[in-house]
C-alpha cells in the first residue's frame, strides 16, 4: 500500500488479515509496529520479520494510524484499550478495508469494487456476485469477511472486479469505503453485542451504500427501506430490491420464482430462479436479485445471466445438496447457528428429518413452531437436546442422538423405511456449535464425512 509511504502505522490484532495488512504496509514504505494481545499472532509476526512493540503500554501519540483487526473491541460495551488509548492520541483507527479504498483510489479510481453487507446472506451474495462476474468473463478477486483478507488479493485494476463481503466492524472502520455497487441486503436484530444498539447498527450498515455509484438495498424490512428512502432523497442512484412486494415501481422483484426488473411500473422478466438448489428458498431470491443488480447493464444480457445463476455451486454449509441414496436427499445447512436461519432452511424443504442441536441461542426454537408440520422428525444433539424436546412437546416425533454419528444413522433408517416419495435429512442445528466442535464448518465437515460414508453403502431396501 503506497499511500501510507513515510507514515508511522500501529496494527493491532494479528490476524490472517492484520499480518497482510502489516506486510502490504511495510512493502509500501511505511514505518510498521505490529502487537497482539496473545503470543501465537506476535510469534507469527516476528517469523515475518515485522517489528514488535507492545501497544497496550506504548505512547501511540507519535503514530499516524491505527489499523484494527476483525475481533478487536471497537465500541461498547468495552471498547480494548488500545482503542481507548489511540483515540485519546487523536491518532485515526481504520481498518484493512480502509487501506484498500484508500490505495484504489491512489492507484486505479475506476477500478469496479463491489461492496456487500447485511444482516444476513452476505457471504452467498458475495459468492454469486463473484460467480455471476465469472460467467461475463471478467477476471475476479473475492474476499474480504468471506474468506480472503482484502490485503493479500490482487490490486484493483482496470476490467479486474473485486467483490468484498463487509461486516459492520469493516465497514465502522472503513470510513472512504465508495464502491461502484453498494449492496446492503437486509437489517435485522443479531450481533447487537458488538454494537451496542439497533440504531447505531444501522448507521454502520448504512456507511456501504452512502457513498456507492449505485446502491442496491433491500427494502423488505423497515430499517433499509428508510434508508434507501433517505438515499434516494439526496439524489443518490438507487435500486430497491423486495421479495415481498413485487408491486413496487422500480428496482428488482421476486414473483414466485421469477426474477423481474420494475422500471417506472413496466415488468420485464430477467430469470427464473426454478430449479436451482443453490438458490432454493425465497432469501435467496433476495440474494439473486441483488446480485443481478450488481451487474448493472450486463444484468440485460438475459441468457448469460440465468446461466450464471443455474450454474451458482452455492456455498459450503449453507443448504449444500451432500448427494442422495436411494429417494433420500442429505442437505448441510450447518451454518444456520440460529433459530432465524434454521427457519429460512424449514420455509424451503418438506418432509424433513431434522437433525439440531449444539448450543442453544437466546430465544432458542420457539418462533420456529409453525414450520414443525414440515418436519417429519427430529434428532437432538448437543446440549441443547433436553431443552429443545420440551419445545417440541407433542408436536412431532424426537428422539435423542446425542452426536453427529447417530442423527444421521437415524434419521437415514427412518427416511429410508418412511412411504413419501423425497424425503431429506437436514441439518439446520439453530445452534452454534462450540459445544461439540471448533466451529460451525467443522461440524458441517463432520456431517458431509459421516453421509458420505453413508452414501458409499448401498442403501436398505
Ligand atoms: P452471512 O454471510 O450474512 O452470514 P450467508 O450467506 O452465509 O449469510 O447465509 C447464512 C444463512 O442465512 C443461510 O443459511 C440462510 O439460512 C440465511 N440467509 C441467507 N440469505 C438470507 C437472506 N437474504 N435473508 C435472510 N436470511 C438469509
Amino acid at each position: 500500500v503506497t499511500s501510507f509511504a513515510g507514515k508511522r502505522v500501529a496494527v493491532f490484532g494479528l490476524g490472517a488479515s492484520g499480518l497482510v495488512s502489516a506486510q502490504a504496509l511495510v512493502a509500501g514504505g511505511a514505518d510498521v509496529a505490529v502487537w497482539d494481545d496473545h503470543r501465537p499472532g506476535r510469534e507469527k509476526a516476528a517469523a515475518l520479520g515485522l517489528k514488535l512493540e507492545d501497544l497496550v503500554t506504548a505512547d501511540l501519540t507519535g503514530y499516524d494510524s491505527l489499523i484494527l483487526s476483525p475481533g478487536v473491541p471497537l465500541t461498547h460495551p468495552y471498547p480494548h484499550w488500545v482503542v481507548v488509548k489511540a483515540q485519546a492520541a487523536g491518532v485515526e483507527i481504520i481498518g484493512d478495508i480502509e487501506l484498500f479504498v484508500r490505495e484504489r483510489a491512489h492507484i486505479a479510481p475506476d477500478a469496479p469494487l463491489i461492496a456487500i453487507t447485511g444482516t444476513n446472506g452476505k457471504s452467498t451474495t458475495t459468492a454469486l456476485v463473484a460467480h455471476l462476474y465469472q460467467t461475463f468473463g471478467y477476471e475476479v478477486e473475492v474476499g474480504g469477511n468471506i474468506g480472503t483478507p482484502i490485503l493479500a488479493l490482487n490490486p484493483p485494476a482496470k476490467g479486474r472486479v473485486h467483490v468484498i463481503e463487509c461486516s459492520s466492524f469493516q465497514i465502522d472502520l472503513a470510513p472512504s469505503l465508495n464502491p461502484s455497487f453498494g449492496l446492503l441486503l437486509n437489517i435485522t436484530v443479531d450481533h447487537l453485542d458488538r454494537h451496542g444498539t439497533m440504531e447505531h447498527y444501522a448507521e454502520i450498515k448504512e456507511r456501504l451504500v452512502a457513498k456507492a455509484d449505485v446502491a442496491i438495498i433491500g427494502v423488505d424490512d423497515d430499517i433499509c427501506a428508510g434508508i434507501a428512502q433517505r438515499l434516494r432523497g439526496q439524489g443518490r442512484a438507487i435500486v430497491p430490491i423486495s421479495i415481498l412486494h413485487p408491486a413496487i415501481p422500480d428496482g428488482i422483484v421476486l414473483e414466485g420464482t421469477r426474477l423481474v426488473r420494475k422500471s417506472g411500473g413496466q415488468a420485464s422478466t430477467i430469470a427464473d430462479l426454478a430449479g436451482i438448489p443453490s438458490l432454493r428458498g425465497t432469501h435467496n431470491g433476495q440474494n439473486a436479485a441483488a446480485a443481478v443488480a450488481a451487474l448493472g447493464p450486463h444484468g440485460f444480457e438475459l441468457e448469460l445471466v440465468q446461466e450464471g445463476l443455474r450454474s451458482f455451486p452455492g456455498l459450503a454449509h449453507r443448504m449444500e445438496e451432500i448427494g442422495r441414496r436411494g429417494k433420500v436427499l442429505y442437505i448441510n445447512d450447518s451454518k444456520a447457528t440460529n433459530a432465524d436461519a434454521a427457519e429460512k432452511a424449514l420455509q424451503s424443504l418438506d418432509d424433513i428429518y431434522w437433525i439440531l442441536g449444539g448450543r442453544a441461542k437466546e430465544g432458542g426454537i420457539g418462533p420456529l413452531e409453525p414450520l414443525f408440520p414440515k418436519v417429519a422428525k427430529a434428532y437432538l444433539i448437543g446440549e441443547a437436546a433436553e431443552p429443545f424436546a420440551k419445545v417440541i412437546g407433542e408436536a412431532i416425533p424426537y428422539e435423542f442422538c446425542g452426536t453427529i454419528e447417530r442423527a444421521v444413522d437415524s434419521a437415514t433408517r427412518d427416511a429410508e423405511a418412511s412411504t413419501t416419495p423425497s424425503p431429506i435429512v437436514l441439518l439446520s442445528p439453530a445452534c452454534a456449535s462450540f459445544d461439540q466442535f471448533p466451529n460451525f464448518e467443522k461440524r458441517g465437515d463432520k456431517f458431509r464425512e459421516v453421509v458420505l460414508a453413508k452414501l458409499a453403502e448401498p442403501p436398505k431396501t
